[in-house]
């Protein structure tokens, strides 16, 4: 059978409405076209994520979906690296992966510049806002972000009129172990509590959210269980 996202979703919105808990879900479209982005709006989901600049540029203006939800969110969720930083204006309001404070600056520049050119884009959806993706698991993964005690000791972290410093991120341990799953997810509210109490944790993905949502997740990350498998290579428009 053909995988059904809206069934996907009731059941996700069921279960969190039996935890109690009202959690922003990112749905997590990358390698899949803009139709299942219009499809997943029209459930009502109105925040969407990609970690590829380059397959977000294409398919974001391939999006026709114009309901009560629009303007639709859109969140980077892949590492931000300096030297695309100046791409991410215009195209999304939250980028989750900043984990070097070299790149935050570029973004925060890059940001104000955007905002100076283009008056009419500034709307409510503006400043935009980024989370500092968090370490905890041990691995060295390719997926980087920063040591707790790094984040501890930087000086200041930086913000701007356009550039929102909004909460954490992090990635749960790749083998899925629960116990240590849980103990990653809490070591980042821990760390939320300390150094941006009310900020939002963004925690969480098809395997391991209900536990991330348990540990106090206030975004949650969902590709697969929404859209299906991944498919083999980034959408691209033909
Ligand atoms: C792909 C991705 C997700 C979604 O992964 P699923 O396991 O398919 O839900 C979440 N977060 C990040 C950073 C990703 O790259």
């Amino acid at each position: 059978m053909e995988h059904s996202s809206r069934q996907a979703l009731e059941e996700i919105r069921s279960t969190l409405t039996q935890m109690g808990r009202d959690v922003t879900i990112v749905a997590v479209s990358k390698t899949h076209g803009p139709e299942r982005i219009d499809e997943l709006a029209e459930l009502g989901l109105r925040d969407f994520g990609e970690n590829r600049y380059t397959e977000a540029r294409d398919k974001f203006p391939e999006v026709h979906y114009q309901g009560p939800l629009s303007p639709l969110i859109y969140h980077h969720i892949g590492p931000l690296q300096s030297g695309f930083a100046r791409n991410l204006p215009g195209l999304f309001h939250w980028v989750h992966g900043a984990s070097s404070v070299s790149a935050i600056n570029k973004l925060a520049r890059a940001a104000d510049k955007y905002a100076q050119e283009n008056p009419a884009a500034i709307n409510k959806l503006w400043p935009m806002q980024y989370l500092v993706q968090i370490r905890l698991t041990g691995e060295e993964t390719k997926l980087g972000g920063m040591d707790p005690a790094e984040f501890l000791n930087l000086e200041s972290i930086p913000e701007n009129d356009s550039l929102k410093f909004a909460g954490f991120m992090t990635m749960g341990p790749e083998d899925q172990d629960p116990i240590e799953t849980r103990e990653v997810f809490s070591r980042l509210r821990s760390l939320r509590d300390e150094a941006l109490p009310g900020g939002e944790l963004s925690m969480g993905m098809s395997g391991d959210w209900q536990i991330a949502v348990e540990e106090g997740a206030t975004i949650i990350r969902l590709g697969s269980v929404l859209f299906g498998p991944r498919k083999g290579a980034p959408w691209k428009k033909d």
